[in-house]
């Protein structure tokens, strides 16, 4: 029996040691560990990177979103819509400066926000006439964009902000334009297991939008202005360390190919298992970065245990969706049902997914799963 990892990012390391190493002493060497010049290097990489005018990082994926919600002015009174099939930091940027998150169910193939669901609950906000319709929080889960076009219509239509939590998708496309060019900003994370993690926590915040990048360049600085401590904004502390700059830097060249090994997986996942299993679905003109390969299944925990009997280790994300949590669940006044969210959290479970996955332990992942259906 193998005893499959479901990320081994030591392959990886292995590959760029000595580059890393090289990168970190370079930090050890000047000492500038906070605000070093790696941290506006690795900002202008991300900017070419994605093509967009500014990339902002900061300490976490989390407080990427929090850092947006400070720089629209999002607080009290104001409607965030996100998809409740999410990592709860969606939800609690939103609730943390009091606004309030109103739940979207998702669609079953891409596990991204309906847009039909958006547009009735958004008529019915609208009716209501309790909270300004203020943004929509699109979330690209497992690395696969949301539908941005659509998404776009929808917030012109209403004056509406449109923020990607694109905390899993760094590197994805969507009609030919990189995650980070999609939303009016948008909202990474380099959590080590992300597509794009450094080795530790990390993110940063992503737009076209000076004004905006002006606004969270001072808020992750305690909100200062012209001087340190000349205090324009209600800010925070958030700011990605150096050396964690320093290792995404050396990452990030070799990110593209990693992204292609992650597609060339998933395409023999799919070619393998489609017609036995509900397996992942792209729409042409996306491109997913597969942060996650997720399949469905009635019996989830029985197929979960005996991969497990295989040494075959498999994740839930996620088990719960956020209008059943108890933090957030008060915020589905109406106790609204999201049926596709419910059933996804009963039956959606991740295989093992990572750039250096070898052949041989892919074909047996595939195979064992086949002996199960069968
Ligand atoms: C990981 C993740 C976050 C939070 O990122 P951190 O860097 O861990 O704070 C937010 N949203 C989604 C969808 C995520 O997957």
């Amino acid at each position: 029996m193998k005893n499959i990892s479901f990320i081994d990012l030591s392959v990886q390391q292995k590959r760029l040691k000595d580059k890393l190493k090289l990168r970190i002493d370079n930090v050890l060497s000047h000492g500038k560990y906070i605000m070093g010049p790696e941290v506006s290097e690795l900002e202008k990489n991300l900017e070419n990177y994605t093509d967009a005018k500014y990339a902002i990082t900061c300490g976490s994926g989390s407080d990427a979103l929090l850092l947006s919600m400070l720089a629209y002015g999002i607080g009290p009174g104001d409607a965030v819509f996100c998809p409740s099939f999410t990592f709860p930091a969606t939800a609690e940027a939103i609730a943390l400066v009091g606004a309030t998150p109103i739940f979207i169910d998702v669609d079953l193939d891409t596990f991204n926000i309906s847009i039909d669901d958006l547009e009735k609950v958004i008529i019915n906000t609208q009716k209501e006439n309790k909270y300004k319709l203020s943004m929509i929080l699109a979330v690209d889960l497992y690395g696969l964009p949301a539908n941005y076009d659509s998404l776009r219509l929808i917030a012109n239509r209403n004056n509406m902000i449109l923020l990607a939590d694109a905390a899993q998708s760094f590197g994805a496309e969507y009609n030919f334009k990189k995650v980070g060019k999609l939303a009016d900003t948008t909202c990474v994370s380099f959590f080590p297991a992300k597509p794009l993690g450094c080795y530790g926590d990390g993110g940063a915040v992503i737009t076209d939008d000076r004004d905006i990048a002006e606004k969270i360049k001072s808020l992750r600085l305690h909100g200062k202005g012209r001087s340190k401590y000349d205090i324009d904004y209600l800010g925070i502390n958030s700011r990605l360390d150096t050396i964690q700059a320093a290792i995404l830097l050396e990452k990030l060249n070799s990110f593209d190919w990693e992204v292609s090994m992650r597609n060339k997986i998933a395409a023999k996942y799919t070619a393998s298992l489609s017609e036995l299993i509900k397996t992942p679905f792209v729409n042409s003109g996306y491109n997913s970065v597969w942060a996650q390969y997720t399949l469905r299944h009635k019996d989830r925990e029985m197929f979960q245990a005996e991969l497990a009997l295989k040494g075959i280790p498999t994740m839930v994300y996620y088990p719960i969706p956020m209008h059943k949590q108890n933090a957030y669940k008060n915020y589905n006044d109406n106790n609204r049902s999201l049926p596709n969210s419910d059933k996804l959290s009963r039956e959606v479970f991740s295989i093992p997914m990572y750039p250096d996955m070898d052949n041989e332990d892919q074909e047996y992942i595939i195979s064992e799963i086949l002996n199960i259906i069968k």
